[in-house]
């Protein structure tokens, strides 16, 4: 199926999906009206079962509503904004918001207060903007396109971003984070692929957070853009009831490996208002983090990062530095 059709096949109301499996629509109403649903039918096929790892991550949750006193804007992104379509922290590297919109909506977005809301839209104006203050911005060497998602846009406009950034002397990477080779995978086409092989270098990190995600398509979808010489990696979230489990873990990583995309990250869960049902202790991923030393090449073993909202940036969670340490120094 084209992958616009698809798109336009989406389950977007619980109607659509009480048709398939028993949910109580009462309770899920009030949870669309803050925070849409969206289900490709890809991810969709893959549900097997009520709240199973799939549906967890895309089917809303009455939970999603509760007052849990955590922030809108967890990261505090806003206040790296210099103008709506960048955010700013780090010195040497910037995103570019480039669609506020994704090809599905997960249950535990950091963005999910602004994604797909309409408070998260960007018009080529605010793009052209952008672009302009990354011309000016010589320090940034590394540009990450993200939104939403960015393989929403067309070829063209996706080509013509992509020419602009690459334009520019000071710019030495550019980065797309995109979840669309999980829950999309029709929307890597032959025609996409041969663009994004006329930008190097070019990164694409994805999304994958669960081994049963990694179908055929999946497989596919990551192998043309891999043949493109686009150099592919991952970055999970630690979810409760998804993969907070060291064997699942440790199958997604293998399962990863296998299809030439490099675990990168593991985050811990943002406080971001609405997901504190999928929080995960900070133990617990330390753990699953250990237990795969050894058990895995350090290839498939991704950083444990936390993200503190004073804005500081990704930090690694690590353990406390073993006491055989200082008999290395010299
Ligand atoms: C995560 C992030 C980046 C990229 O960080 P890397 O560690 O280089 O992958 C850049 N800007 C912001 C605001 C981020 O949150
Ligand atoms: S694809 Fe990414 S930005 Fe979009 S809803 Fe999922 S986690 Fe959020």
């Amino acid at each position: 199926m084209n992958w616009k059709s698809e798109l336009a096949d989406c389950i977007t109301t619980p109607e659509q999906f009480a048709v398939h499996f028993p949910i109580d629509l009462s309770l899920l109403h009030g949870v669309v009206r803050r925070y849409p649903m969206q289900i490709t039918p890809h991810t969709f096929k893959l549900i097997e079962s009520a709240n199973d790892p799939i549906w967890r991550q895309v089917v809303p949750d009455p939970r999603e509503l509760l007052d849990d006193n955590l922030p809108e804007d967890s990261l505090n992104e806003r206040g790296y904004s210099p103008v709506p379509a960048v955010v700013h922290r780090y010195t040497d590297r910037a995103l570019l918001l480039v669609s506020g919109k994704c090809a599905g909506y997960c249950r535990f977005c950091t963005r999910k207060n602004r994604v797909g809301t309409g408070q998260l839209c960007f018009g080529w104006n605010q793009i052209e903007q952008g672009l302009v203050y990354l011309r000016e911005a010589t320090q940034v060497r590394d540009v990450i396109l993200t939104g939403g998602d960015p393989l929403l846009l067309d070829d063209e406009h996706l080509a013509s971003i992509l020419s602009r950034l690459f334009a520019l002397p000071h710019i030495e990477i550019v980065r797309i984070g995109s979840r669309i080779p999980v829950v999309l995978p029709s929307r890597i086409t032959a025609s996409l692929c041969t663009i994004l092989a006329r930008f190097q270098p070019l990164y694409l990190n994805t999304h994958f957070n669960h081994p049963r995600e990694v179908t055929p398509s999946n497989v596919a979808a990551c192998g043309l853009l891999a043949n493109s010489g686009v150099p592919l990696s991952n970055q999970a979230v630690l979810l409760r009831g998804v993969n907070d489990d060291s064997e699942v873990m440790r199958q997604l990583c293998r399962e990863l490996l296998k299809i030439r995309v490099r675990p990168y990250y593991l985050h811990h869960l943002d406080h971001a208002k609405g997901t504190g049902h999928f929080h995960v202790p900070v133990e617990k991923g330390m753990k699953i983090i250990n237990s795969m030393r050894g058990q895995i090449s350090g290839l498939g073993i991704p950083h444990y990062v936390y993200d503190p909202p004073d804005g500081s940036g990704k930090k690694p969670v690590l353990d406390s530095p073993p006491k055989t340490i200082d008999g290395l120094r010299s």
